[in-house]
């Protein structure tokens, strides 16, 4: 199976977190957390759409000005999710610099801020042609854990104690089309763009009866055939559970986080992890509010995940990185 998207730790472990995730079959990627972002080439940064944070300590928020700079002077619209007080944090970021130059800007960027809360979300843009002066600033009552819902994905956060609510985030694609290249090959059909558009219009649920365009090019001809989209799915596509990646830092282990984090990463593929800490220090962790390798693995075996990915190590383990790295991983195989 193609797998749908594509996720990078930004950094070694030792280094600031964030995943970029980007989608296999489209120019676009999502960010889990903005650490610093030097590593990624402005080409990867310029297709990021949802940037989500899961707090604004300055290792997951410091990337937020490389991000800003690289997308100047485009026509985009960005997206970013964070924990309470998160579009004050974004609004003095961008007050920090002077912007009497921008007005006439041709492009318009514009960032849509969105602060997640228990029950309420927040939302408020800020445009270069204005100055980045916050506008449009929305107050909706939701307890609802979906972020983001598109035709073939979602995003859903969880927010657990980090001494301060802090995000975790879970991106599930809802359900993955595989195509059967020997079928394909059997029905005389070439492979091509209209596949991605088959699969588009699979996950849409359009009826049985449409009629789909199969085209492709021959000898500088296009050539197509209409054919019904049930006989399409009934031959060359099989319908297989979606990706699943969820991303958890920064938490102290207590019952509600640990308890909330299982439910979010229930099945993951890929569960990223932080691990900051061996359990011989676990008072050092707790009174730092963050998991220690043995917490992490234990929580990766409750929720039953097919990988576990363990990162953001504390410095205090410079060249021990594989100590974490094995009790991580010896609890979340053997856990009782
Ligand atoms: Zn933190």
């Amino acid at each position: 199976m193609k797998p749908l998207f594509h996720t990078q730790p930004i950094h070694d472990p030792f280094g600031d977190p964030g995943i970029y995730i980007e989608f296999m079959f489209d120019r676009r990627a999502l960010l889990f957390d903005m650490g610093d972002l030097h590593p990624l080439s402005p080409r990867k940064v310029l297709k990021i759409s949802h940037t989500f944070v899961s707090h604004t300590h300055m290792d997951h928020f410091i990337g937020f000005d490389h991000l800003l700079r690289i997308c100047l002077g485009r026509d985009k619209e960005l997206s970013l999710f964070g924990p309470p007080s998160f579009i004050d944090h974004i609004g003095n970021k961008l007050a920090s610099y002077t912007w009497n130059l921008v007005e006439n800007y041709s492009n318009n960027l514009t960032l849509k801020v969105t602060e997640v809360h228990p029950t309420v979300r927040k939302t408020a843009s800020f445009r270069v042609q204005s100055g980045f002066r916050q506008e449009e600033f929305t107050c909706a009552s939701s307890s609802d854990s979906i972020l983001l819902d598109e035709a073939a994905f979602r995003v859903r956060t969880m927010i657990l104690d980090h001494k301060i609510p802090c995000l975790a985030f879970s991106l599930e694609e809802k359900q993955h089309v595989n195509i059967l290249k020997t079928q394909l090959e059997k029905m005389g059909l070439p492979v091509g763009p209209w596949l991605k558009q088959l699969k588009e219009a699979v996950i849409r649920k359009e009826p049985d009866e449409t009629s789909f365009r199969v085209w492709w090019k021959e000898k500088g001809e296009i050539i197509e055939r209409d054919i019904p989209l049930g006989e399409l799915k009934a031959n060359i596509v099989r319908i297989v559970p979606g990706q699943k990646i969820t991303y958890v830092a920064d938490v102290i282990y207590h019952e509600d986080n640990a308890r909330k984090i299982v439910e979010l990463a229930k099945g993951s593929d890929m569960l990223f992890i932080e691990t900051g800490f061996l359990q011989r220090d676990a008072r050092l962790a707790a009174e730092k509010f963050h998991l220690t390798a043995q917490q992490a693995g234990h929580l990766a075996h409750l929720a039953e995940v097919k990988h576990m990915v363990p990162f953001h190590f504390s410095p205090k383990y410079t060249h021990q990185g594989d100590l974490l790295f094995q009790e991580a991983m010896k609890t979340f195989r053997n856990s009782p």
